[in-house]
């Protein structure tokens, strides 16, 4: 890989080399290129991951409605409103959501509460809370 300066000193140069090389080494190309895609997103969702727990950790680390606590897998932020899709359009993914309630802790107190994914689709289906796709199913038993 040529250096930094080799880069600025001459870049119309580098780029018509970097642009042959890709040509001639298509292969090695897309394997490189996949290997940072993956890392990168594998990376991004593990911070994801880590500010959805940290979150979690503020809000509370168990259920409100049955205190339910054993995996932290099955713990969801409620928007205590339902108004959470609205919400989430605010932001361009949950990461930037997390990072803002992080950033907000009085507001996320006021708008967020731990549920567990049983209480929250529950909750979702009484209040009639958008996006709620067994509103107008009438098998649901109650
Ligand atoms: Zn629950």
């Amino acid at each position: 890989m040529p250096s930094k300066e080799y880069y600025y000193k001459d870049s119309k140069k580098y780029i018509a080399q970097t642009t042959e090389w890709v040509k001639n080494n298509r292969k090695k190309h897309n394997s490189y290129v996949v290997k940072v895609y993956v890392k990168d997103i594998l990376s991004g969702k593990k911070k994801g991951m880590d500010l959805r727990l940290k979150l979690l950790e503020f809000i509370g680390m168990k259920c409100l409605r049955c205190n339910y606590k054993k995996n932290t897998l099955a713990l969801q932020l409620d928007h205590k409103k339902g108004d959470g899709n609205i919400d989430k359009k605010r932001f361009s993914s949950n990461y930037s959501m997390y990072r803002y309630y992080l950033n907000a802790p009085l507001e996320a107190k006021e708008v967020l509460q731990t549920l567990c994914a049983n209480c929250n689709t529950i909750k979702r289906y009484e209040n009639k809370e958008q996006n709620n796709k067994y509103e107008k199913n009438p098998n649901i038993i109650l």
